[in-house]
């Protein structure tokens, strides 16, 4: 079942504006300082869009229930929303931002120690830093640099203070890469 751009922009501004998990900002926050610090890197608009739907899998509990322990597998739950919806080059790097910070511990030795504490937490219920093979797999994936940028961004986007463009900004992006002919007036 997709979601409208108005439903997701309501899911943000409702659940996510309600959902703040072990950070300091809210998901509606986290997902608009997200999507800014993508398009400050001048990030492609796909990107953009990425980076604003990469925690939607949070805000979807109502209509698909957590495991009540363990890892929440986020990063692939709002993808039957979505799908069909936007090219592979939006649904792939929120699929692979949780790999992506998997991929960087390994590979890069400072990063762990850039990560808040609810993100290393998560870190291991995720499976931790990815071994050898894993980052060898990880980086034959389409767009997984994308991923990677997009990681990046995620850490930096827990800001209380960062002021962000609000829905009316952020719906054009989400306009602009939807594969639908009539994303605009979808209601
Ligand atoms: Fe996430
Ligand atoms: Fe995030």
């Amino acid at each position: 079942m997709p979601l409208t751009i108005p439903q997701i922009e309501r899911l943000y501004r409702t659940e996510g504006a309600a959902r703040y998990g072990m950070e300091a900002i809210n998901q509606e926050q986290h997902a608009l300082q997200c999507a800014l610090l993508a398009q400050q890197a001048a990030a492609r608009p796909e990107l953009v869009a990425a980076a604003l739907l990469h925690d939607l899998g949070h805000l979807l509990y109502a209509l698909v229930p957590e495991a009540p322990e363990g890892d929440d597998l986020h990063e692939f739950r709002a993808l039957p929303f979505l799908r069909g919806e936007y090219p592979e080059a939006v649904l792939a790097p929120i699929r692979l931002h949780v790999a992506a910070k998997r991929f960087l511990c390994a590979v890069d030795e400072g990063y762990w120690g850039t990560l808040s504490p609810a993100s290393r937490r998560s870190l291991e219920l995720q499976g931790g830093p990815f071994n050898p093979q894993e980052v060898e797999a990880f980086l034959g994936e389409p767009h997984a640099m994308d991923a990677v940028a997009l990681r990046r961004w995620d850490d930096q986007a827990k800001s209380p203070t960062r002021e962000t463009p609000g829905w009316h900004h952020f719906r054009k992006i989400l306009e602009q890469v939807s594969l639908r002919e009539d994303a605009d007036i979808a209601a």
